[in-house]
């Protein structure tokens, strides 16, 4: 091996992630165990790597002779540690590596000896010597890479808490003070830190040494994977008793990328011409040409067809070279293997964006995998954007534009805007939700050659049609670049999303405990939980989320007015909101009396408001024209009798104010759909749960809360 060119290659890569300052501790170190050909730094290594960083250890020195371990121990004062050094050796105490409190020069010769002893047939690089530190409550902290979202940090309480209660909680890296607070706040174990046997550990010392791992490996990535375990928590200050960093140095962060892609033309373009258009009823091409046509799409439409003069009454194109005109987007949609030649021929046009909706290249296998190679180059190469394949284009309502593969009938225009894997899902959801739920746009992504859902994140979020963004995905392309788009959009409209968790097969063992726990379902939620999305449960979940926050505007307080026919489902309205942080709101006195004149002289709490059977929709309406004017009251949960749905429609319809959202709950919603549609349709969410009625509230009300409230429709009517 060429060690001088390995050693400048090395520290070429240091010098290029700190091009601020220089850590020479740190370059020395690494170009040390380069040398040795390890990708892990020992304990006295790794300890004296956080020291130069300002964190305290319990020191790093290293004794080679039993005589030195006692010099040193004499140096630093008893009692003191003494713990193998052997790169055979990375869970030391586990084979009686690690000998703890000694108390005096003979116990170190003692302990010397009997490690040698033990440790006979591994390589011995030393014997670490150190302060016995003071007991104090042990916690972890660890750091590990992610292969979606770059490199992680774990906090937990050591011990049990960590190996068997897996009570940790995630970041993505960097990480802010205010993720540093939540992440500590949110394990079990919280309560522990804050009083154990009448003692506070000292938080700010934790969330300071948090910050400066955090800070320490984002300067140097080479850092793969990190395990400060224990850490002893201490009532002023804390200290690392045992300290593990695994290295990489071949890895490359990938570059910093924020930009944001204009899709304009994209998702409203002049024009579209549709190679693969058919004329031929019953064919996929025959569908998106329809739908197309059907939708009355605002452009001109090109099919590009060498058989036939026309498509579904349209003149058209043997090829592309017969258009004069430039043309905004192409869809294709022919056999997988000619589709990289239409792709070029696209390019070659000159067109900026390209709809793939041809199917079948997993099924090509290798020949397939050629394809998308092919395809990817030809689009850098003439600088084109493209959707797909195996998408199921773009539903873009306000531009009367429905590129689907499945027929889809006529849509309202509205302001929910959805990304979503699968084509077949849309049409699916669309059949029966454009009832109830109008979307603005809908862009399936397919299988991902080029746009993903972080580009169309961004559109949306620039796109003033579109109020609340759902995402329904599989998977995730460079979770880095995903979460700074949900940062950037989310402080503009609320994002729900919806993804499947798969479970961890196939994970090899890892040496670190923040990478054995750093699952891709638990990195996930903690991801989105760090982002501020909103992680829906289900199908249900997500368009229940919507139809709150696509329909009504957000609450402005947290007191919440609740109006029911029957006790026990507004005492759980109650619960739910308590438990997801909102409140009942309390009438003022002059109100009070308003009400009371309304109600009948049974009812005897005011908020939850119990008709017990004898609401009527005038005296709804009244209770909540009355309940609106209480500056306590920001928003309304109405629970009302399936069966006299309608009537209750025809009140709450001439409701004139629109500052204050109200959720509707119906029990038995599902047996009179057509009131429900009419409900829906009038802007009023309508839920067959309480519970989810409340929930939705709650998500409404923290979204507002945590964003200022940005500036939102009120009230959407569904056309
Ligand atoms: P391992 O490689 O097995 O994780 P550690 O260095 O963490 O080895 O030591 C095992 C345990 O011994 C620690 O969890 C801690 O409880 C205790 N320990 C180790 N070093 C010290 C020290 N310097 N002071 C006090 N306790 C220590
Ligand atoms: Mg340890």
């Amino acid at each position: 091996m060429d060690t001088t060119k390995n050693c400048q290659e090395i520290k070429s890569t240091i010098t290029d992630h700190t091009n601020k300052y220089t850590n020479y501790v740190l370059q020395k170190i690494l170009e040390e165990a380069h040398l040795q050909n390890r990708s892990y730094l020992t304990e006295p290594e790794s300890k004296r790597l956080l020291e130069n960083t300002g964190i305290a250890t319990t020191g790093y020195e290293v004794a080679r002779s039993r005589k030195a371990a006692v010099e040193i121990s004499n140096s630093i004062g008893y009692p003191v540690v003494l713990k193998i050094v052997s790169p055979d050796m990375i869970h030391k105490s586990d084979s009686g590596g690690v000998k703890l409190d000694l108390k005096n020069p003979n116990d170190v010769r003692n302990a010397y000896n009997d490690l040698i002893h033990t440790f006979y047939a591994k390589q011995i690089d030393g014997i670490a010597v150190q302060k016995m530190a003071l007991p104090g409550i042990e916690a972890i902290v660890g750091v590990t890479r992610d292969p979606i979202f770059e490199h992680i940090i774990m906090f937990g309480l050591g011990g049990e808490f960590v190996e068997v209660l897996k009570d940790v909680s995630f970041r993505i890296l960097p990480v802010s003070e205010a993720d540093i607070d939540t992440m500590i706040k949110e394990i079990q174990g919280y309560a522990l830190l804050k009083r154990h046997r009448g003692v506070s550990v000292d938080i700010p010392a934790l969330k300071e040494l948090i910050l400066k791992i955090s800070n320490m490996v984002s300067n140097y990535p080479v850092i793969k994977e990190l395990d400060l375990n224990p850490i002893l928590l201490y009532e002023s200050g804390n200290m690392v008793v045992d300290a593990r960093i695994f290295i990489d140095k071949n890895y490359n962060a990938p570059s910093e990328d924020s930009t944001i892609p204009d899709l304009h033309d994209f998702f409203y373009p002049r024009n579209i011409a549709m190679i693969g258009a058919s004329d031929n009823k019953g064919k996929l091409g025959w569908n998106v040409f329809r739908n197309l046509i059907s939708h009355n799409f605002k452009g001109d439409l090109y099919p590009i067809n060498p058989n036939s003069e026309t498509v579904q009454g349209v003149k058209a194109y043997k090829n592309l070279d017969e258009l004069n005109q430039s043309i905004d987007v192409a869809i294709v949609l022919v056999s997988a293997s000619s589709t990289p030649q239409a792709v070029e021929d696209c390019c070659k046009k000159g067109i900026k964006y390209i709809v793939i909706e041809s199917t079948g290249f997993a099924e090509l296998g290798e020949k397939g995998k050629k394809a998308r190679e092919e395809m990817l180059a030809i689009l850098k190469k003439y600088n084109c954007r493209a959707l797909g394949p195996s998408c199921s284009g773009v539903i873009n309502t306000h531009h009367n534009m429905v590129q689907s593969l499945g027929l889809v009938d006529e849509l309202g225009k509205g302001n929910v805007g959805l990304i979503t894997q699968a084509g077949v899902y849309t049409t699916g959801i669309l059949w029966d939700l454009r009832h109830i739920i109008d979307f603005g746009i809908i862009a399936t992504i397919g299988s991902k050659l080029d746009i993903g859902e972080t580009d169309i994140l961004y559109h949306l979020g620039n796109d003033d049609n579109i109020d609340v963004i759902c995402l329904q995905i599989e998977d995730i392309t460079r979770g880095k670049r995903f979460l700074s788009a949900v940062k950037n959009v989310i402080r503009k409209k609320p994002i729900i999303l919806l993804k499947s968790g798969r479970t961890d097969v196939g994970k090899k063992t890892k040496l670190s405990h923040a990478a054995s726990l750093a699952g891709e379902e638990a990195v996930n939620s903690f991801a989105f939980k760090q982002s501020g999305i909103f992680r829906a449960r289900n199908n249900e979940h997500m368009i229940g989320l919507a139809k709150g926050f696509a329909k009504q505007p957000l609450p402005r307080t947290d007191g919440v007015m609740v109006i029911t026919y029957t006790g026990s489902l507004g005492a759980i309205a109650a619960d739910s909101l308590y438990l997801n942080g909102m409140r009942l709101g309390k009438l003022e006195e002059e109100l009070k009396k308003q009400m009371q004149d309304i109600l009948p002289d049974y009812v005897q709490s005011l908020n939850p408001l119990d008709y017990s059977f004898t609401m009527s929709p005038s005296e709804l309406r009244k209770t909540i024209e009355i309940g609106a004017q209480s500056m306590d009251i920001g928003s309304f949960i109405v629970v009302i009798q399936t069966e006299n749905l309608e009537s209750f429609f025809n009140e709450l319809k001439e409701i004139d104010f629109k500052d204050k959202p109200i959720m509707t709950c119906a029990p038995g919603k599902e047996f009179t759909l057509h009131s429900v549609i009419k409900m829906e349709k009038a802007g009023f969410p309508i839920y067959s749960t309480a519970e989810m009625a409340a929930e939705v509230l709650c998500t409404m009300y923290d979204y507002g809360d945590k964003h200022g409230f940005p500036t939102q429709k009120a009230r959407h009517k569904v056309a």
